[in-house]
């Protein structure tokens, strides 16, 4: 048994991880008790985690099967990482269609929770990039799912949480690119008020645009941030001296331990949001797509950061329709909580994905980082009360402290994807300690 968590580091269980290559992974997908796929563990809770049972870990599956230099379609195995997308195909003008705050991520984790990007708005989620997959499933066989084959199926494993299969490769298109860098500006906000008319006039010049607050602001000041706004730079605007195609390095500073807990206190919180405040602030015209895109992949393990209990990323959308009202209030909940919330994003929403259990819809989604304290749980289940009675939900990929009867609320077409589950695993192969939990099924 091999200890194992999501990126927030909690919840930490044994599994009975198996990490095989391609040749192997039908095989080892199957063990007594059931099983899990799992990819780079960038999922923040126990989406990826199987206390006391089979974990398959698929980062093994990484090799490209053919790519079309015309279309920009790449067949790839599923444990393909975006990272390694980037670094191969970025220099020929290639890049992933979307792409969610880190690189570090599988095809098929991106598929299993249908991730968005900063131009959710515009460009939807994952879903939008994929042709078709190969799918392994309970009963042993390998099936393909596209749009055409095998629909409902495909429409439900994006959003699925890896509980109708597991996905072996995929067929993804990529962006046409001229450069890897983007043209950006950034707008600072007094107040909560000033900020949402902010975002929503970027929303409608912009396809990239994501805004941060500082959580510790009350009062008048209360929802104060800056809103960051881009789009891809063409080769003829770049600055002199800056290569179109730049590819990164990979980083070479790191976090090498779990820090103490109490080195993240009050004081270091709001030094962080301060100097997080001063950064995003004075955006400089051109990013490359690191600072753009992935900030925090800058630092190598940044999560043990976060001390010893670790921490968890609370993701909600809420609908625009008194959007406001609602997003005050839970601010105000979060600012009262004492409980030191840290990084946060703020972003409006487009339409909803096709999977039943696809996190998007139009409206607010709001991420934000709490460390494990004692009052955690408690806060936590009085912000799924607001977000509830606004009509919203809580983003599984997050995840880690949600209750079955809560989630079935938030995800009005969970019937329909346990209709899925039924029809192609209808003795729970397919099973997560984030389903159990969850009572999906499986
Ligand atoms: C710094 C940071 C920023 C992030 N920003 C965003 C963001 O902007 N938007 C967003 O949407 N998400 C974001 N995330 C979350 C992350 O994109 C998702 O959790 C993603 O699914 C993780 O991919 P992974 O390969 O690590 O999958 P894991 O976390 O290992 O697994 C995630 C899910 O995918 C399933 N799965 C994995 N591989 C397969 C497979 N081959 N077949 C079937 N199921 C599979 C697992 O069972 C699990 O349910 C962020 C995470 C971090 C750490």
């Amino acid at each position: 048994m091999t200890p194992l968590a999501g990126w927030g580091g909690y919840p930490r269980v044994s599994c009975d991880e198996v990490a095989p290559g391609a040749e192997e992974a039908t095989h080892a997908a199957f063990a007594p008790g059931g099983t899990i796929a799992r990819g780079l563990g960038r999922s923040y809770g126990d989406a990826a985690l199987n206390a006391g049972r089979r974990v398959v870990t698929l980062t093994g599956l990484n090799t490209y099967r053919s790519f079309d230099e015309q279309t920009g379609v790449l067949d790839c195995g599923a444990g393909v990482s975006l990272e390694a997308i980037i670094r191969d195909y970025g220099p020929r003008g290639w890049f992933p269609m979307i792409t969610p705050g880190t690189k570090f991520v599988t095809v098929g984790g991106c598929i299993a929770n249908d991730v968005h990007g900063k131009a959710h708005h515009a460009q939807g989620t994952f879903e939008k990039s994929v042709d078709s997959f190969r799918i392994l499933l309970a009963d042993g066989t390998i099936v393909d799912a596209s749009r055409h084959q095998n629909a409902e199926l495909f429409a439900g494993c994006f959003g699925g949480m890896g509980l109708l299969g597991v996905i072996l490769s995929a067929r993804i298109r990529l962006r046409r690119i001229g450069t890897t860098w983007f043209r950006q500006r950034a707008f600072v906000a007094r107040d909560l008020d000033e900020l949402l008319a902010l975002m929503a006039q970027a929303d409608a010049e912009y396809p990239y645009s994501v805004a941060s607050i500082n959580p510790f602001d009350t009062g008048a000041r209360l929802g104060r941030g800056v809103l960051t706004v881009g789009d891809h730079a063409t080769a003829d605007e770049l600055p002199a001296g800056r290569p179109p195609l730049k590819i990164s390095a990979p980083s070479a500073l790191t976090v090498p331990f779990t820090l103490p807990g109490f080195l993240f206190n009050p004081v270091t919180a709001r030094v962080l949001h301060a100097l997080i405040f001063q950064v995003l602030a004075r955006g400089a015209p051109y990013a490359h797509y690191e600072k753009f895109f992935y900030p925090l992949d800058a630092i190598g393990h940044w999560n043990r950061g976060m001390g010893p209990r670790g921490f968890t990323q609370y993701q909600f959308v809420i609908p625009f329709e008194r959007g406001s009202e609602n997003l005050r209030k839970i601010l105000e909940v979060i600012a009262a909580s004492g409980l030191l919330p840290s990084l946060n994003v703020l972003k409006r929403m487009g339409g909803p994905g096709i999977g039943p259990l696809s996190f998007p819809f139009e409206g607010y989604t709001l991420a934000i980082d709490f460390p494990i304290r004692d009052g955690t749980r408690a806060l936590l289940q009085r912000l799924d009360q607001i977000v509830l009675d606004a009509g919203g939900r809580i983003y599984l990929g997050k995840d880690a402290f949600l209750d079955a009867k809560t989630f079935a609320a938030m995800y009005p077409r969970l019937d329909e994807f346990r209709a899925i589950k039924a029809r192609v695993d209808p003795a729970g192969v397919f099973t997560s300690d984030l389903s159990r939990r969850l009572g999906i099924g499986g």
